[in-house]
């Protein structure tokens, strides 16, 4: 971080902001102009608020050099982060797919999908029990049965499920739930991230409708610094002016996610288009795009589902879409070290 200051500040402003940079463990390198004092601040910065620095008469303007998330990023950690989720491992050249529907609506119908999504090649199964609708009137989920739903749904598959928790008291429902999901709308409770912190669990958190790429990172951070570095991030497109899709699915967000962090990067273009016809396209975009997985809607009867049909995929139509992804998976960009 660098502080410009004013020119001929007030010589005892300055040494209280000396006194307090050092006081936080930081080094100052000074740089003296003729007009211009520039102070390169050295160590660990992710702790110091830019803004307040701003606020204060003697300085002119303040500048990160370096991001402020440390546990996230790629600088500190070069090599991308692989997480096993029971064998089905993600980041590092493994690609997985998320599927299932988006509501877990009953039992026959989420083992149902959960055998034809595996037959599919998919290595997850999906399926929300708590859901965040925007109208209290919509379907709100199964809740607790719909977890007992996905567990069998999990015995009788054999694949790992994936679920979104809403609220903090819900969490111990969720242990045996393999991977929890913190919804678009949950991105920064930072609350629930700083609990989820303190578990071994891996989770997937997506991106807020309306949220930076930093900001993203940041929500991962705040799970990580409470010690748990399974998370996978989630671009799940971002509200626009566009009214023709239901959000506007940012692909650039993957390989530049990719760059920062070493975390796993994941599309899910259900979500972010809301139109079946469109999730094959972008599927296969974000996997040329140097995506880790994937997460798609599927139902066995889109046209009746609870929740988001129009986006749902036909268990047949996702394992066509499964075949195109494999045969394009050898061309998708990767990332590299130094890239
Ligand atoms: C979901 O995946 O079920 C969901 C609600 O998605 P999002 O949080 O991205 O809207
Ligand atoms: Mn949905």
């Amino acid at each position: 971080m660098i502080i410009v200051l004013k020119e001929n500040p007030d010589q005892k402003q300055l040494n209280n902001l000396t006194d307090w940079l050092k006081g936080m463990g930081l080094d100052i390198h000074w740089s003296k102009g003729e007009s211009t004092t520039i102070m390169g601040l050295v160590g660990d910065t992710t702790k110091v608020d830019m803004a307040l620095i701003e606020a204060l008469d003697i300085v002119e303007r303040v500048a990160r050099i370096q991001e402020p998330f440390k546990n996230a990023n790629r600088k500190f950690h070069p090599l991308d982060t692989v997480i096993d989720i029971g064998g089905a491992k993600i980041g590092g050249g493994h690609f997985q797919v998320i599927a299932g529907p988006c509501s877990v609506e009953s039992t026959e119908q989420i083992c149902g999908v959960a055998v034809d999504v595996k037959a599919a090649g998919a290595g997850l199964l999906r399926g929300g029990a708590f859901k965040p609708r925007t109208s209290p009137y919509a379907f709100q989920g199964l809740r607790a049965k719909g977890i007992e739903m996905l567990e069998a749904a999990k015995e009788a598959s054999g694949l790992p499920i994936v679920t979104e928790v809403m609220d903090i008291n819900h969490l111990p429902l969720f242990e045996n739930v393999d991977v929890i999901q913190v919804g678009a709308r949950n991105m920064q409770n930072f609350e629930l991230l700083k609990e989820l912190g303190t578990m071994d669990k891996p989770i997937l958190l997506k991106r807020g409708l309306a949220n930076t790429l930093e900001e993203f990172l940041m929500s991962a951070e705040y799970i990580m610094a409470g010690g748990n570095e399974k998370v996978i991030l989630c671009e799940r497109g971002i509200r626009t002016f566009e009214r023709a899709t239901r959000n506007t699915l940012d692909l650039s967000a993957v390989p530049y996610l990719k760059k920062q962090t070493h975390l796993p990067v994941i599309v899910d273009p259900s979500h972010a288009t809301g139109i079946a016809a469109l999730v094959r396209p972008m599927a296969l975009a974000a996997t040329a795009a140097g995506a880790d997985g994937l997460m798609i809607e599927v139902h066995n009867d889109p046209a009746h589902a609870l929740s988001d049909g129009a986006q749902s995929l036909k268990p047949e139509e996702f394992s066509d879409l499964m075949g195109a992804v494999k045969a394009i998976r050898p061309y998708s960009h990767q990332y590299h070290k130094g890239q």
